[in-house]
């Protein structure tokens, strides 16, 4: 999220004020639709464009159709909900149009029939700009409740599934949602809190503080680092650290959870998934972001991604 980005939601959220209908606002990774009768719907859109989350002059329009699922997957992962439909909607260039619409879908339905999800709907044109794929996915949360962000307490564990940093290296268009591993933890162990992390961990971390009133201590030896973020520091053309890729790089689509001691512990120890869980830091009562290494304890100043992939 850029800071026009941030600055437009807070001015939305004070426009639009309260919503009656979703308990959540505009404060989650998903909209939370009460429809009476059933668990509520989970709802979540997400926009890509060339040259800013893709460049069609490098990248397999495939690998596009299937970001632009993957993102909205990413989203309804992080409230450990099931994803039912999504309806896409394409603006693409003229001069390919057919062939490129056919090719996005290519790259989109594996990804939809791997996690039961029908396209049911959407709208097509071209233009003689940019292209431009827009998904929204309707998704439903299980009995247990929606995963909210602001559920975070202090003495909760901080767990991340897999790894982060060097996603522009190729883990952002390639990336598998994390949709099971949150329904699974969510169905057998107490989750209080959680996000995908799409923007860094060190900003997305900072959310769940920011949402549930608390702060978060990072153990900056515990961040699983991406190999991919090991080579661009070696690279060191931007001076950034591998860990300092790691916090701030984002695009990485893994879960960040808040989870009460115990559950973490077994959570950890007893990881029947297919991805690694860490424990990296702990939640505490005193709001703010904490780095921990060496035994010394330090202000972290939470950090992102600004969405320009030209870097
Ligand atoms: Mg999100």
């Amino acid at each position: 999220m850029t800071a026009m980005e941030a600055e437009f939601l807070a001015w939305l959220a004070e426009r639009l004020g309260p919503s009656q209908r979703s308990p959540v606002g505009l404060r989650d990774d998903a909209a939370v639709l009460d429809v009476g009768g059933s668990e509520p719907l989970v709802i979540t859109t997400d926009l890509i464009t060339d040259g800013v989350h893709f460049r069609l002059d490098r990248d397999d329009p495939r690998q596009i159709g299937h970001k632009a699922l993957a993102v909205n997957l990413s989203d309804v992962a992080a409230m450990a909900a099931r994803p039912l439909c999504a309806f896409v909607s394409l603006l693409v260039p003229a001069r390919r149009g057919l062939e490129l619409a056919q090719e996005l879908y290519e790259g989109l339905l594996p990804l939809a029939e791997r996690f039961g999800v029908e396209v049911a709907g959407g709208d097509t044109n071209t233009w003689s700009g940019p292209l431009v794929v827009n998904v929204a996915l309707i998704g439903q949360a299980t009995e247990r409740g929606p995963l909210r962000r602001d559920g975070a307490k202090p003495g909760d564990q901080l767990l991340v599934t897999g790894c982060f940093g060097g996603s522009l290296g190729g883990h952002h268009l390639d990336f598998v949602p994390r949709v099971t591993e949150a329904l699974t933890l969510h169905r057998d162990f107490r989750l209080h809190a959680g996000v995908d992390c799409s923007d860094g961990l060190s900003l997305d971390v900072s959310r769940i503080c920011a949402a549930s009133g608390c702060g978060a201590v990072i153990e900056t030896a515990e961040v699983p680092i991406r190999p991919a973020a090991v080579a661009l520091a070696a690279d060191a053309s931007d001076g950034c650290s591998a860990l300092e890729h790691a916090l701030s790089d984002g695009e990485d689509f893994e879960l960040i959870l808040a989870v009460p001691p115990d559950d973490a512990a077994r959570i950890v120890r007893h990881n029947s998934l297919e991805v690694p869980l860490t424990r990296i830091g702990e939640f505490v009562a005193e709001p703010g972001l904490w780095q921990l290494a060496g035994g010394e304890r330090r202000r972290l100043i939470p950090c992102g991604y600004e969405h320009g992939i030209d870097r």
